[in-house]
C-alpha cells in the first residue's frame, strides 16, 4: 500500500510529477546543454508559469538557487550594506536572523513566543534597518503573518526593501509583488516535488541595492552568483552555473498544472482543507490545535499538541498516513500536518477519520 505524506517538507509528490518525470526522461532533459535554446526555453516556460501563479510583474527577476537557505545568503550579502531587521517566532525565522548574525550584519530583532504571531500594530522598523524580514509561514509552529500586514507595513516603509519567506506555503499567500520586494520558496514544500530546487524572486531595487554594495571594498555581496550576475544571465533565460535543469522543467509543469486549476481555487481548497482540520482539533478531547489566534493559525502546517504524538504517529503511519512530527524538543508535546495542494479533501477527511479512532 502507498502511504500518503502530510509531512511538512519533504511532503506528498504532487500527482502528476511521476508522469512530468517521466517525459523528461523521455525527452532526455538530463543531458541537454544548459547553454541550449531547448534550455533557455524551459527556462523562459517556467518563469511564465509562476508569474501567471503568483502574480509576479515585470519588475521582478526569477533566479534558481539550491535551496531556499541558500537564498537566506543571497539576499542578505546583496540586500544589505549595514542593517537587518527580522521578525523571529520559531526555528526557521531564528535562522534566517542567525545568517545575518554569521555574515557580520547588525541584525535587530523583534521576538514571539513560539505559537504566536506578528501583526502589524506590534511592529516599529528600526530606522537603520536596510531589509525588512518576513517569515510567512513558520513551519516550526505552524503561525502564519497575513500578506495584508506585510504590505501595510511596507506602505508604512517604503524605502526599505522587503522580503518574504514563502517556503512552506508558496503559491497560497497572496502577495502583492507591487509592495513586496522579494521573496523566495523551495519546491519540497507545497509544490509537492522532492527537495533541490529553491526560487528567488527579486526585484530591480534590490538589485541597484546590490550593485550599490559592490562599490565599496569593505563590503562583498559573496562569491556565489551574486544578484547582478544571476540578474545578467537572466536576461537571455540562462544561470551562471550548471543549474537542475530537470527540476526547472518539472517546476514549470507543476506550476502549469496549478495554473490549469486556477490560483484561486488552490487558495479556496487550502483554506478548505485547512477548516477541516481546525474544526476537528477544535471539536476533539484528545487534540487542540497549538495556534490558538485564529488570524495567526497556519493554512498549511497545522500544528496539533496531544499528550502522546509519538503513538498517534505511529499508529496513523499502520493506516499510511505519515504525520511530521513536533519541531526539534517539541516532539514530545506536538505533531504537524501538512495541508499542501498534494492532498486533497478526501484524504485529508480520510486522516480526520483515522485520528477519531
Ligand atoms: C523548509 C524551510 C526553509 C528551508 O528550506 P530548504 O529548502 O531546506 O533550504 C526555510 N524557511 C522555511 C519557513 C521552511 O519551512
Amino acid at each position: 500500500m502507498k502511504n500518503t505524506y502530510f509531512t511538512p517538507g519533504p511532503a506528498e509528490l504532487y500527482p502528476t510529477f511521476a508522469h512530468h518525470l517521466q517525459t523528461a526522461m523521455d525527452e532526455q532533459i538530463g543531458s541537454i546543454s544548459h547553454r541550449s535554446k531547448q534550455f533557455r526555453d524551459i527556462y523562459k516556460f517556467t518563469d511564465e508559469q509562476l508569474r501567471i501563479l503568483l502574480n509576479i510583474p515585470a519588475t521582478h527577476g526569477i533566479f534558481f538557487t539550491g535551496s531556499a537557505s541558500e537564498v537566506w545568503e543571497r539576499v542578505l550579502f546583496n540586500c544589505v550594506e549595514h542593517e537587518s531587521f527580522h521578525l523571529v517566532n520559531g526555528s526557521f525565522s531564528r535562522k534566517f536572523y542567525d545568517y545575518a548574525h554569521s555574515l557580520h550584519k547588525y541584525a535587530h530583532v523583534l521576538e514571539k513566543p513560539f505559537g504566536e504571531g506578528f501583526d502589524y500594530s506590534d511592529i516599529d522598523v528600526p530606522e537603520y534597518a536596510e531589509l525588512v524580514c518576513l517569515t510567512h509561514n513558520e513551519t516550526s509552529s505552524g503561525v502564519q503573518m497575513r500578506p495584508a500586514d506585510m504590505h501595510k507595513l511596507k506602505r508604512k516603509y517604503p524605502k526599505k526593501l522587503f522580503v518574504v519567506d514563502m517556503v512552506s506555503s508558496a503559491p497560497y499567500p497572496n502577495l502583492d509583488f507591487n509592495l513586496i520586494d522579494s521573496a523566495f520558496f523551495s519546491v519540497q514544500k507545497a509544490f509537492g516535488m522532492p527537495a533541490g530546487l529553491g526560487v528567488w524572486i527579486a526585484n530591480q531595487t534590490c538589485l541597484a541595492k546590490a550593485e550599490r554594495i559592490q562599490k565599496y571594498e569593505s563590503i562583498t555581496t559573496g562569491a556565489h552568483h551574486t544578484l547582478p550576475v544571476l540578474w545578467k544571465h537572466y536576461q537571455t533565460f540562462e544561470t551562471p552555473a550548471t543549474p537542475n535543469v530537470l527540476f526547472i522543467y518539472l517546476l514549470g509543469k507543476i506550476a502549469e498544472d496549478f495554473n490549469r486549476i486556477g490560483i484561486d481555487t488552490i487558495r479556496k481548497q487550502t483554506e478548505e482543507k485547512a477548516k477541516m482540520l481546525y474544526k476537528f482539533l477544535d471539536d476533539s478531547k484528545e487534540f487542540q490545535p497549538f495556534v490558538t489566534e485564529e488570524r495567526h493559525r497556519s493554512q498549511t502546517v497545522i500544528v496539533a499538541t496531544t499528550k502522546n504524538p509519538a503513538e498517534v504517529l505511529a499508529a496513523t503511519k499502520q493506516a499510511g498516513l505519515i504525520l511530521g512530527s513536533g519541531y526539534g524538543s517539541f516532539k514530545d508535546t506536538q505533531m504537524r500536518i501538512a495541508n499542501f495542494p498534494a492532498v486533497s479533501i478526501e484524504q485529508v477527511q480520510n486522516l480526520i477519520n483515522q485520528l477519531k479512532k
